[in-house]
């Protein structure tokens, strides 16, 4: 059965967006089945999968709110070769919408449940806000992925957001997980850099992915070619480090998956 991670972060402008769509065509190229799905009125991530928001014929709004069958709401093999729900403007008429819709928390979740076996893994773009489409993510997840700055007061920032999420899901999803933390723009010759780092590894242990994700430019460029990092330049630190983060996860889920067994 795949996997759903909802990527979140209260605050905007710490690489949720780049995340989702860079991590998910990291996974696609090793032949997993991925969906994304934009949760962001934005529409940062089908942009930089290289769907034109303003003439896309679906979005999230018709999934959410209309009950569309998912099928019909999917835009396949996109630029990333991961398929995607799209978002624009309308999704923010839908966060409205959702207000007096009946079972408003879990439409996500119900929409889900056709393809949640046919997918590997299914990312969710959440927007830089706590409002019912962040709801809708983390009720339909089963993890958490929060990407996060090495700055000041990040690790007060997480806390709080750690909470926020517990306590969310003590109400919508009492089983969801952290997947993981994650560093992105990441400069190791910054030294606060490097403190918050290693407070927030010893705060928080195991949940800190090994791998970070540098300050780089070209992964800043991609979207604005209609594409992850890895198809505009392969051979970018930025691209490498997701597949990187790629392999740290596949090879995470594998070992939980042995311990299981062994119990
Ligand atoms: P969020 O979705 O959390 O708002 P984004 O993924 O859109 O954040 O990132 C915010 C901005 O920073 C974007 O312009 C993006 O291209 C850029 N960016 C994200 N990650 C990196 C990185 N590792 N190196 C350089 N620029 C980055
Ligand atoms: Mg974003």
């Amino acid at each position: 059965m795949g996997k759903v991670i909802a990527v979140a972060n209260q605050k905007g402008g710490v690489g949720k967006t780049t995340t989702c769509v860079n991590l998910a065509a990291s996974l696609a190229a090793t032949r997993r089945k991925v969906l994304v799905i934009d949760l962001d009125p934005q529409g940062n991530a089908t942009m930089g999968s290289g769907v034109d928001k303003y003439q896309t014929p679906t979005t999230a709004y018709e999934l959410l709110i209309d009950e569309k069958p998912i099928h019909d709401v999917v835009i396949k093999e996109t630029s990333g070769k991961y398929d995607l729900i799209a978002a624009n403007g309308d999704v923010t008429a839908a966060e409205i919408k959702l207000m007096e819709c009946f079972a408003r928390e879990v439409r996500l979740r119900n929409a889900l449940a056709p393809v949640r076996d046919y997918y590997d893994f299914i990312f969710i773009d959440c927007p830089p806000s706590l409002n019912m489409l962040t709801v809708n993510a983390m009720s339909a997840a089963d993890s958490v992925l929060v990407p996060m700055q090495c700055e000041y007061y990040a690790l007060e920032g997480i806390t709080a957001l750690l909470d926020t999420i517990g306590k969310l899901a003590s109400v919508v999803n009492p089983g969801l997980e952290i997947e993981g933390i994650l560093r992105t723009m990441y400069d190791p010759r910054n030294r606060l850099a490097n403190d918050v780092s290693d407070q927030l590894k010893g705060h928080f242990g195991d949940k800190v992915y090994r791998t970070v994700i540098p300050r780089n430019v070209r992964l800043a460029e991609a979207p604005s070619f209609g594409a992850p990092a890895m198809y505009y330049e392969k051979s970018s630190a930025g691209a490498k480090a997701y597949l990187a983060l790629a392999g740290e996860m596949l090879r995470r889920s594998e070992q939980k998956f042995e311990s299981t067994e062994a119990e």
